[in-house]
């Protein structure tokens, strides 16, 4: 039998699809597993999804890829990277590896619902693609950090955290869930790979990988460069899905989806890849700051992207650019200053030539973020250790889960964005949060956050303690000064130089 050309068949076969005859369309794709809008099928008959290829070709490329991958790690194994590397830079794989390797997985459901329940037969394909890349992801980035669970325990959460109450897993569980696991087909084809994956994956798998090469861990870099060129594939789901939308009448509902997630996205980023970039990586090693990436990964992206595709900026744009001057200072700060919260080790990166640097990319810093170190700082070295750590938990914010934080210092703007819903009060870090609960409150009401377990008496015995013990972090795995505070000489020496 002859075996057509690629060309020759193609077209035909990504256009399949069929008029159910022995049920109702309605019940092979119901509206809220399709989520498309109550618009009929026809409308996605236009779908022409950008990036086209066949099974074969996929399976040829990924196995190119994995092996890769996967021949780097072996090659470099004997390296001693782990034993080399600074450890702030080993802080950057832990958080990175327990807040992504399960999250893949949940992507991988994600894509499923697409590969089932998408309305046009170009974006199940591309979707089954999708599919069974989050799988290689999730594999990836476990089979890495697992060389390293033997040698420190806190590896062991890139499988443990997403099972775990810890707070800064609750945040990220509880964003993931609400773009990947709760949408319909559409929904997720918006939320997921069109918010999330075009901008932000990007900016967490390039630029971490352009830090990993400049650190010299070539091995996690090739890593999650593989990754990110299945992400940059899969992303491509959206967009003309967002032209369909636009074109029947569908922008405001498409417009609403897309502003929720970039908006949560961009909160979880500055918590996840602010801090690694600005105070994990070692100086000598930062290619760009995380504003500037921000900037142009993200800003300049989704400026250019929406309005091509016919969306508006969100309405909170002007919010988003005045946060990635800031938010992610307040982050770290209180990141570091909960430490044993966490189950990687905060570098404090707060050195003099550290904070020279913060001042040159973020003017101001010293006179803001830099009064607070100082004072943690000052303590640090009259060896008041206990003081440079917590006694209780901060407010969180209902939606975004992490700590309501502003700047310090003279403009000190500290409030708190409320709204009583349902009998029940809830606390927000922003308009941009408040607002994403305000479009569908019945998917967020019953949501606790850890603060409000805590006052609900479901930490016990309630205090920092009982906390840790509810967060499952077991000694050994508690967070402590990445440098154990090494970097208390550099202070001195810095102090003595100044006076004499
Ligand atoms: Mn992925
Ligand atoms: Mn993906």
């Amino acid at each position: 039998m002859a075996v057509l050309n690629r060309l020759d068949w193609y077209d035909i076969a990504r256009d399949t699809n069929w008029t159910p005859t022995y049920v109702a369309e309605s019940e092979l794709f119901p509206e809220e597993l399709s989520s498309a809008f109550g618009l009929p099928a026809e409308v996605f008959e236009e779908y022409d999804e950008p990036y086209k290829t066949t099974y074969p070709e996929y399976v040829k490329v990924q196995r190119e890829k994995d092996a890769g991958a996967y021949s780097v790690k072996a090659a470099l194994e004997r390296s001693k990277m782990f034993e080399n590397a600074s450890p702030g830079w080993l802080s950057v794989l832990k958080l990175h590896f327990g807040a992504i390797a399960r999250g893949e997985y949940s992507a991988s459901s994600a894509e499923a619902r697409m590969v089932r329940f998408g309305r046009a037969p170009g974006m199940r394909n591309m979707a089954t693609f999708g599919m069974m890349d989050e799988i290689r992801h999730s594999q990836l980035q476990l089979f890495f950090p697992h060389q390293y669970v033997s040698k420190d325990r806190q590896f062991d959460w890139a499988f443990k955290a997403y099972d775990t109450n810890e707070w800064a897993m609750i945040a990220a569980r509880h964003f993931f869930d609400d773009v990947m696991v709760t949408r319909g087909a559409v929904g997720v084809a918006l939320t997921l790979t069109f918010a999330f994956e075009s901008g932000f994956t990007n900016m967490q798998f390039l630029g971490l990988a352009a830090d990993a090469a400049e650190a010299g861990d070539w091995t996690f870099s090739s890593l999650i460069s593989s990754i990110q060129t299945d992400e940059s594939r899969h992303a491509q789901i959206g967009a003309p899905l967002v032209q369909i939308l636009v074109k029947n009448g569908k922008k405001a509902e498409a417009q609403k989806l897309v502003d929720i997630s970039i908006w949560r996205a961009w909160k979880l980023f500055s918590i996840l890849t602010g801090p690694v970039m600005d105070y994990y990586t070692p100086l000598e090693h930062r290619k760009q700051s995380f504003k500037e990436f921000m900037q142009e990964w993200i800003v300049v992206q989704f400026e250019r992207s929406l309005l091509e595709l016919g969306l508006d900026k969100p309405w909170f744009w002007d919010d988003f650019l005045h946060e990635i001057d800031e938010q992610h200072h307040g982050m770290h700060l209180g990141v570091w200053f909960w430490r044993p919260t966490v189950w990687w080790n905060p570098a404090a990166g707060v050195a003099p030539a550290e904070r020279e640097w913060l001042e040159e990319k973020y003017p101001g810093w010293n006179a803001t973020w830099g009064q607070c170190w100082d004072v943690i700082t000052d303590n640090a070295l009259d060896n008041k250790m206990e003081q440079t750590l917590p006694v209780t938990l901060p407010v969180v914010c209902n939606m975004c889960q992490l700590p309501i934080n502003f700047t310090p210092g003279p403009a000190w703007k500290t409030r708190d964005f409320s709204l009583t819903y349902e009998a029940r009060d809830y606390h927000f870090c922003s308009e941009g949060c408040r607002w994403c609960f305000e479009q569908e409150p019945t998917r967020y009401q019953d949501h606790l956050s850890l603060v409000d377990r805590f006052l609900a008496g479901q930490i016990q015995p309630p205090d920092l303690g009982g906390a840790l013990k509810y967060m499952n972090l077991a000694p050994g795995e508690m967070g402590e000064d990445a440098l154990k505070f090494a970097w208390l000489d550099e202070v001195r020496a810095e102090r003595l130089k100044k006076a004499s």
